[in-house]
């Protein structure tokens, strides 16, 4: 059990912030004539009433999440991807030029641009070989300024997921806020971290409709969070960001879930397939466990194998350039046919 005082986090600024009220704060239903919006409507047939403002909080989608994540609508934040709850995170709590945040490369490389954006400085810890945190150092790493931290399980670009008890240990001991990334968790053999939300008021987790939901396209990002930490993000976020067409599809996936299911276990499937196959090679080092829906191998000569393969018209991601990750290619699992084309150009580069 673990309660923080969220509001000493929080920026003064952000904790006096009148928020903008927009129309659709005051009034949704009538003879709405206090918006400016066009009363005639869409050029085209629409059955979303689009010439209107979309519903700033989103109550009906933000409610099938919660039923979905098992926590209360309270608990639910959606913004444009992730990358918004990522960067209104550091609008809340991080002073600009003031206040640090720590991260764990190699890891998603967004934190470091929204703090870079935002003016705030990183101190990086490095993942141990095996892709594990170092919990010890990140807690030593902690300054009076070091307001969030964030994790990333399962951790992109490495696939792993971290140890639970590294997790807790750094829950456990830091008095900011923990910043946990799940955008791969529907892939991972390990529970959500969601389920430590009632005992920790600082802990906010990341989930996205990018990957297992198959909605990159829409930019649906969820942020499940303490009530308190969730208002203060409707507080700063901008009046409209989730979109009418947004909304409508990501509340469609959640009528079709068993569509979902069904691809994420084709992709789990076709997963072991593609770790099969990729060992055979003799050029391939080193493929690492994975707890999410792609793959990273180390390989010999891996940049000119990545332009090679791109050359055929298979495009994977060179991961080469980050921390214990030479020679390292990152590969996401696709449907049978693209993984076949993936291993036939490997197997006419290795001629
Ligand atoms: C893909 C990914 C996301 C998703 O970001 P969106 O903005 O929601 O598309 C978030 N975190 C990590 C680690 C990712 O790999």
């Amino acid at each position: 059990m673990k309660k923080i005082d969220i509001k000493t986090l929080v920026r003064e600024n952000i904790k006096n912030l009148k928020p903008y009220r927009s129309a659709r704060d005051d009034f949704d239903s009538g003879i709405l004539l206090d918006a400016n919006e066009n009363s005639f409507g869409a050029p085209f047939a629409d059955d979303l009433e689009l010439n209107r403002y979309p519903m700033p909080y989103q109550d009906d989608l933000r409610e099938k999440i919660a039923a979905f994540r098992g926590v209360n609508t309270e608990n639910v934040f959606v913004g444009v991807g992730s990358d918004e709850a990522i960067d209104l995170l550091f609008r809340i709590f991080c002073t600009p030029g003031k206040d640090r945040v720590i991260i764990n490369p190699p890891t998603y490389g967004m934190y470091k641009v929204s703090a870079a954006i935002n003016d705030v400085a990183v101190d990086e810890v490095l993942l141990t070989e095996n892709f594990q945190l170092q919990p010890e150092k990140i807690l030593t790493a902690v300054r009076p300024e070091t307001k969030m931290i964030f994790l990333c399980s399962p951790n992109n670009p490495t696939a792993n997921s971290l140890n639970i008890d590294d997790i807790m240990q750094v829950m456990n001991n830091f008095s900011g806020i923990v910043v946990i990334d799940e955008a791969y968790i529907d892939f991972s053999s390990q529970a959500s971290l969601t389920g430590n939300l009632t005992d920790y008021n600082n802990l906010v987790v990341l989930q996205t409709m990018s990957k297992s939901f198959g909605l990159a396209g829409i930019r649906l990002g969820v942020a499940l969070a303490d009530a308190e930490i969730i208002s203060y993000m409707l507080k700063v976020k901008a009046p409209y960001n989730v979109n009418k067409l947004t909304a409508q599809k990501a509340s469609q996936a959640f009528s079709s879930i068993d569509n979902v299911k069904k691809n994420i276990d084709a992709i789990l499937e076709e997963r072991e397939r593609v770790l099969g196959k990729l060992v055979t090679f003799p050029q391939v080092k080193r493929v690492y466990p994975t707890d999410a829906n792609f793959v990273m191998f180390r390989i010999e000569n891996a940049l000119e194998v990545y332009k090679n393969l791109a050359d055929e018209g298979v495009i994977i991601r060179y991961r080469g350039n980050e921390p214990h990750c030479e020679d390292c290619l990152r590969l996401t699992v696709g449907t049978t046919v693209e993984n076949d084309r993936f291993f036939e150009a490997l197997k006419n580069i290795e001629h």
